[in-house]
This record gives structure tokens, sequence and C-alpha cells, in this order.
């Protein structure tokens, strides 16, 4: 049989600059893209393993895992595929069918799909509405305070250290001591931060993080990480009955090529780029400032942003899209226009974005452009 075209074209980061939050964490630095065509063949981690993958001397992942753990502050790392499935694998060991777990009202869909899948039941702690969509750690005390007294059993808080909705970083430290106080370990979802902003697991109180190479890390996925304190490895990492250095939750081995050489060969890059965490947040800071001052332009979440990613809602381009013959699309098409892509085409009540890792020359030009934008259409 003869296969169609699937048009294996890639043209929106050469070309543009995307604004999307979700591509700006995940950009490969040159030595990256190195290891990438390195190691694109199969299995090609695997040429020297002697049964275990977090061992493999050549290239060095053991090494590799030491670094990441001191990192982010864990006695022992892993790769995962993915945040979700180091978020599935800790619910799998921790919980049994049936227990309940607390998570925040912000939590990613992963989250909800990780305890569906487990068969483990969703206690939330709401967050406090329009505009903030704040998550305050006593929200946590008085939820666990409650199930604990109708005697639910409660196997583990899952905090979203900063939401892909509104960009809030929430007192992990704070919502980790609560958990404690409680007896139950906390499992911080650093999907968003880990790789951005320095984190370090036990000053954070978390018994359990998890990370997102492709989202935070300059990775090209699907990778994540894993993290978690001595004190529940035996549980976490119980190795197979069958198979003796094989470790069940892992299903042997994770990532077993391309991904977790760019996540190793990142990582120097990704331990540089988090001690400039303080300029990224003054840029955003200072973007969300400047889109405000077109009036008709609100940032939602938290304020000040402590995060990267913002989200607007944004009145103003919804009236030009009622009277624009191209209605929600004339946004995004503006916008297109002028080689700036990664918000939502048709959506303009608000939306998303980032300018995580553009310099302030990029920063300049993408407000320059809402101001053409705004200027065509006010006059
Ligand atoms: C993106 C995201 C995830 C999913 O990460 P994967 O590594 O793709 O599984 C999970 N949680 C949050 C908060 C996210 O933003």
């Amino acid at each position: 049989m003869e296969c169609q075209d699937y048009g294996l074209k890639r043209t929106s980061e050469k070309n543009n600059l995307n604004l999307n939050p979700l591509q700006r964490g995940g950009l490969l630095p040159k030595e990256s893209r190195k290891a990438l065509i390195e190691f694109s063949d199969g299995y090609s981690i695997c040429d020297y393993c002697a049964g275990r993958l977090d061992k493999i001397s050549k290239p060095g992942i053991n090494h590799f895992l030491d670094d990441l753990a001191s990192f982010i502050g864990v006695d022992h790392a892993r790769t995962v595929h993915g945040a979700r499935e180091g978020k599935f694998a800790v619910m799998h060991a921790m919980c049994q069918p049936g227990d309940n777990i607390v998570v925040d009202g912000n939590a990613h869909y992963t989250t909800h799909l990780a305890a569906e899948r487990n068969q483990v039941n969703i206690v939330e702690v709401s967050n406090d509405g329009y505009p903030e969509y704040r998550i305050k750690p006593d929200g946590f005390k008085e939820v666990l305070d409650v199930q604990l007294d109708k005697g639910a059993d409660i196997s583990l808080v899952l905090l979203t250290h900063v939401d892909g909705d509104y960009g809030n970083l929430t007192d992990a430290r704070a919502v980790g001591k609560i958990a404690h106080d409680h007896g139950i370990p906390l499992l911080l979802n650093c999907a968003y931060s880990m790789g951005r902003l320095p984190i370090n697991a036990k000053a954070l109180n978390a018994d359990f993080v998890v990370g997102s190479g492709h989202k935070s890390m300059a990775a090209s996925g699907p990778v994540g990480v894993l993290g978690l304190k001595d004190e529940y490895a035996d549980q976490v990492l119980k190795k197979s009955k069958r198979h003796a250095v094989k470790e069940i939750e892992m299903l042997g081995c994770t990532s077993r090529g391309a991904p977790v050489a760019t996540l190793m060969a990142s990582l120097p890059h990704v331990i540089d780029r988090v001690e400039n965490w303080d300029q990224e947040l003054n840029k955003t800071r200072e973007f969300v400032k400047k889109m405000e001052e077109f009036g008709g332009i609100k940032q939602l979440g938290v304020k000040p942003k402590e995060h990267d990613l913002v989200r607007f809602e944004t009145p103003i381009f919804d009236d030009i899209a009622s009277k624009h013959p191209r209605r929600g699309f004339f946004l995004y098409e503006e916008l297109k226009n002028r080689n700036i892509v990664g918000i939502k085409r048709g959506q303009t009540k608000w939306f998303k974005c980032s300018t995580y890792g553009f310099s302030q020359e990029q920063v300049d030009y993408i407000i320059n452009a809402f101001t053409e934008i705004v200027e065509k259409y006010q006059k």
C-alpha cells in the first residue's frame, strides 16, 4: 500500500515568534539537537545496558540521574514519559482503588485522568474564583479536616505547583506542611515549574515531584522526571518478583531513546537558565503592564505574576471581532501577518501567552505588533 503525504513540515518556530506557553520551555539548545540526531535510532541508549535503564553508564544515565536528583532536591530521580506518567506511577504505588486524594481545583486534566485510571477519588480544594483563581493553602487544611473527620482514607495530597490555566504559583511549602501535619505525603506537580525556576522538593515539603521534559526542561519529548524521598523508595520503586532488578512502576524501563538523550544534553543549560528566573519574571510583569495599558485587556490570575504563563481577558479584541468581517479570526490573522503565532484561531475573549525565553527586542516587537493592531481598529 502507498501512504498518503502526512505533511511532516513544521515552520512555526523557525519563522515566527510563538506565544503559546506550552511551546516556550521545550525549545532545544543546540547541544540537544545534536544528541537528538546522535540517538535517533530506536533503542539507542540501550547498547550498554545490564538490565537497568537508570544504571546505564554509557551514556551516563546513572550520573545524570544523580545530578538531576541534587538539582531538584530529591533522594531518587527517574525519568518517565511525562509529568502525567509520573503522577500515575506515584498514585498507583501509594493508593488503593477507592482511596481519596486531595487535589487543588486548578489541577491539570492529566491529574484527573491519572486518578481515574487508578480508581482513586478526587476531593477538590477550590480556587477563590474570578479574577485571581487563587488556591489558598488553608483550603487544604479545611478539606483534610472534614475528610478525616468523616473517616475517609486519604492517601495523597497533590498540588499543582504552577497551573496551566492561570499560571498561578501556589505555596507548596505551606501545603506540604499541612499535608504532613495530617500524616499524608505531598506530590507536587512541577510540569510548568521544574526547569524554568529553581525547585527544591525538600525545601518545598514535597515527598514526590514530577516534571515535564518537553514542557519546561528544554527536551524533546515525551519525557518527564519523577523525584522522591528515600522514605517512599521501597514503595514507589518496588522491584518485580519475577525480574528481580526491574522496577514495577517503571514497567522495567521508561524513556529508552532520543527523548532521554535530549533531556540529559539539556541539563547544564537548564541548570543555568533557572538562575535567570527573576529576569524572566520581570520581563513577564513588564509585558503585562504594557498589555494592560491598552485598556480592555486585563491579566487574570494572581497579581503580580509569579510565573511566565499569563492569561488575559481581552474585551477589546472581542469588541473588534464583533464588527470585523473575519470575526474572531482577525486577531490570529493580524498577528500571523506579523509572524507572531501561538494564540488560538478564532479566539478573542481571552488568551494565554508567555514571553519565556524571548529577548527584550522580541518582546518589544510583540508589544509593538499589539499596538499596531489596537490602533488600526480604534480609529
Ligand atoms: C503540561 C502539563 C502537564 C502534562 O505534562 P506531560 O509531561 O505532557 O504529561 C501536567 N500538569 C500540568 C500542570 C501541565 O501544565
